[in-house]
């Protein structure tokens, strides 16, 4: 690389002046995006035209718009391929192409896409309520990591994905999770990119996870409605837990123990809703999306 041009102290001030004006540009551009003035479409286009707004980071242009963080963004950069500090100017076709339909899409879906988060005790009826809304399509419903191990009833990929204690803490350390809890003595974790992905798709997300986990997801994503499934008596949930032959009897107390607490906790919640039929907890659930 050739020596730097040097610049007369008149020229040096001339382009330090320049450089002050792009970026007093830039932070305009952003603050328009930020209140809703400017679409990704109208910000394209202007730089297709200005110097100073080409030379935006795209990373910075797409944080701007409302409903896309850090994550959402990267997310969508990975996806599409662009590298974290490419610059508008630096697009290629298709990736504008696809950015501007990404944003169309999401522009028309975000409204509908909700994420709930559905907690309760353990036993309360959680994963059958989260189930039958799989079924239903209304919902995309996300599969959470655990290190537990698998029931005999249970699949990996389907209730769970079924993962060694030092799998998960990998993902722990490199951020994968949205959340993640121990629960007792097991840790769970909700995979963050399936989420975003299916969030910046306009779907309507369901976690269905333990309570520490649920406040999580709140101080992250103030957004999102929490949910806390009451049984219709502790009778009931004692009977639940009693008859659920899947788990060993040292287990089974330890979870009854955990439910008492688990119960108390439902004050911090947005919405409470008593699981005496799973059909009336899915239509209350519905409604919530809209
Ligand atoms: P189980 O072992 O009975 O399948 O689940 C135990 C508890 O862990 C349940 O309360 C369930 O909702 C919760 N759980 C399942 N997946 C997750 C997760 O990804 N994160 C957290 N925090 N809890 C989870």
């Amino acid at each position: 690389m050739g020596a730097p041009p040097q610049l007369s102290p008149e020229a040096r001030m001339a382009a330090l002046a320049k450089a002050a004006q792009s970026r007093k540009r830039r932070a305009e551009i952003k603050s328009k995006i930020k209140r809703g003035e400017f679409s990704i479409d109208t910000v394209l286009e202007i730089a297709a035209n200005e110097d100073a707004v080409a030379k935006m980071r795209v990373r910075e242009l797409l944080e701007a718009l409302t409903g896309v963080g850090k994550v959402r963004a990267s997310a969508l950069m990975q996806r599409l391929n662009i590298s974290p500090n490419r610059r508008i100017a630096g697009l290629g076709r298709h990736q504008i192409k696809e950015l501007r339909s990404e944003f169309m899409k999401s522009s028309h879906a975000a409204k509908a896409g909700k994420l709930l988060v559905l907690s309760g005790p353990g036993g309360v009826g959680k994963s059958t309520v989260a189930t039958r809304l799989r079924k239903s399509g209304d919902f995309w419903v996300s599969i959470s990591a655990t290190t537990r191990a698998p029931r005999s009833n249970e699949h990996d990929g389907v209730d769970y994905f079924f993962i060694s204690d030092e799998e998960f803490s990998r993902r722990v350390r490199g951020d994968e999770f949205l959340e993640w809890a121990e629960f007792a003595g097991n840790r769970y974790g909700t995979p963050r990119a399936a989420v975003e992905e299916a969030l910046l798709a306009g779907r309507n997300v369901l976690l269905e996870i333990e309570i520490e986990g649920a406040k999580q997801v709140k101080s992250h994503a103030n957004q999102a409605v929490l949910v806390f499934l009451e049984p219709p008596t502790w009778e009931e949930l004692v009977a639940r837990l009693e008859g659920r032959g899947t788990d060993a009897p040292s287990r089974r107390a330890e979870r009854l123990q955990l439910a008492q607490d688990e119960l108390a906790a439902a004050s911090f919640f947005d919405v409470v809703i008593v699981n005496d039929t799973v059909e009336r907890v899915v239509e209350e659930l519905i409604a919530l999306t809209s």
